[in-house]
């Protein structure tokens, strides 16, 4: 069998740069609008996603795409936003089903929940969405035109809501939504082979002491996380862990 071929967005972010060893057999496709680094992957391309020409030379034959690329900053503007949170998400969409790409997988974010979460509280993930700040929103839509695009077309979409994806926990905030590389890697390995058409899951570590509920992560994608930020809970000083700050809601 041919080997596997897998497009990666946001090739230059953070979250790239931690799942990239998890790919090892996988052939990479890197894309990023800006510089790419040396071990990104077997093949780059340099442009912006928001430039549908692009979008569609770039998912040219590949199996899958992981769309990492995105503007991540909770408090940026609507214009700030606009192109690489909405545009280019719809561009890539598309551009795969045009091209018959089996399945898109979208980073979405915690952020498109984070109105429900305050102490206490374990967020299940079919809940309507319920955005914490603009950022949340996009990724909002972006796993609504997905699911629509899922329901429509016979490309598999599957949307996971990443959490603080770091080597380890920043802060007390920042342990109850935290996504360890390892187990990043093993979520994003196991949706380029889980039998799913389509779904929404959140993507964080094992944690005791979570805000959000990865049952379903568990049974449908087989996804079996191995970190638990409550191992580094005694030396982390507080803070809100780059979630935002919200009227906690009564209902
Ligand atoms: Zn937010």
């Amino acid at each position: 069998m041919a080997q596997r071929k897998v497009l990666v967005t946001g090739a230059s972010g953070r979250v790239a740069e931690m799942l990239r060893a998890g790919l090892d057999g996988v052939h990479i496709r890197a894309v990023d609008r800006g510089d790419l680094p040396a071990d990104a992957g077997h093949e780059t391309a340099v442009g912006d996603l928001a430039n549908r020409p692009f979008a569609e030379e770039v998912v040219d034959g590949v199996d899958v795409v992981v769309h990492l690329a995105a503007n991540p900053a909770p408090y940026a503007s609507w214009d700030d936003l606009r192109a690489p949170n909405v545009e280019a998400l719809v561009n890539i969409v598309d551009a795969a089903n045009r091209a018959g790409v089996r399945r898109v997988v979208l980073a979405s974010s915690v952020h498109a929940m984070g109105g429900y979460v305050r102490p206490g509280v374990v967020v299940e993930p079919d809940w309507p969405v319920r955005p914490c700040c603009r950022y949340g929103a996009t990724k909002a839509f972006s796993e609504a035109y997905g699911r629509m695009t899922a329901l429509t077309t016979d490309m598999s979409v599957i949307c996971l809501r990443l959490g603080a994806c770091l080597p380890r926990p920043v802060d007390s905030g920042s342990a109850p939504g935290w996504l360890a590389p390892e187990d990043l890697q093993q979520l994003v390995r196991r949706c380029l082979e889980a039998d799913v058409r389509t779904g929404t899951y959140f993507g964080v570590s094992a944690n005791t002491r979570t805000a959000f509920d990865i049952a379903n992560a568990r049974a449908e994608l087989g996804y079996e996380p191995r970190h638990d930020s409550e191992a580094y809970a005694a030396d982390l000083p507080e803070g809100d862990g780059g979630l935002c700050r919200i009227t906690p809601l009564e209902t």
